[in-house]
């Protein structure tokens, strides 16, 4: 029983996907790919397929499947890719990037979520999937520079360190905004004079914020 209850599940958020605008057909797949269940504290596994954000450890939060699709629609992600990821928390995201990418890099300043999130990618085999503890805003200028980067944390401002790490055509996407007020999801794309900048849709993320944390 509990098994048909999840497929339904599953179904139901495919469908969702598409009917609010997700028509990308490899995004749609990747989705359905990664098993969201496995990414969230086991007490909420019955809400993994539920349109909305869920608590993870530290205070953070897993993102919604809507926003988690439609950022990685607006990326465009293609198989030759070198991607990056600011703000692992549970790992998701970096998951669903993983089966788009040739290579994931994801940063996450909470040394419990970065353990976490590591161990599931290894364990759902997603190989391709890296996991650094470390602070995003400074990136990871010894793997630069990406095509695409993705960071899943509200920035007050653009951080020039990681518009600094994306190549020439690459694409970057990241909520920007007041830590507590209405934040827009904004891409970046990186041309040979400069920035070209797009506003998305409005969104509400945890804060980017400056150092690796102190856990307690
Ligand atoms: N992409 C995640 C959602 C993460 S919530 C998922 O799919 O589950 C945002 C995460 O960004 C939090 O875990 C938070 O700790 C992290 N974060 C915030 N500021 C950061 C920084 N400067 N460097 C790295 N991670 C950061």
């Amino acid at each position: 029983m509990a098994e048909a209850d999840e497929s339904v599940g599953r179904m139901e958020f495919l469908l969702a996907l598409r009917q609010r605008g997700i028509f990308d057909q490899a995004v749609l797949r990747a989705m359905d790919q990664v098993p969201r269940e496995h990414f969230v504290d086991p007490h909420l596994t019955e809400q993994a397929y539920a349109d909305h954000a869920l608590p993870i450890a530290c205070g953070q939060t897993i993102s919604q499947p809507y926003v988690v699709a439609y950022m990685t629609e607006r990326l465009a992600v293609r198989p030759s890719h070198r991607v990056l990821e600011v703000g692992t928390g549970s790992g998701y995201q970096a998951a669903v990037l993983s089966r788009l990418a040739r290579e994931v890099v994801s940063i996450e300043r909470y040394r419990t979520l970065a353990d976490l999130a590591r161990g599931r990618l290894k364990t759902l085999g997603y190989d391709n999937a890296e996991v650094l503890v470390g602070d995003g805003l400074v990136g990871a200028p010894a793997r630069a520079p990406f095509d695409r980067i993705v960071v899943t944390a509200a920035a007050e401002t653009i951080p020039d360190a990681l518009t600094g790490q994306l190549a020439v055509g690459g694409i970057m996407v990241l909520p920007l905004g007041p830590h507590a007020g209405s934040q827009m999801l904004v891409k970046l794309t990186r041309t040979a004079e400069g920035l070209d900048r797009e506003d998305l849709i409005p969104v509400r993320f945890v804060p980017l914020l400056a150092g690796r944390a102190r856990e307690l």
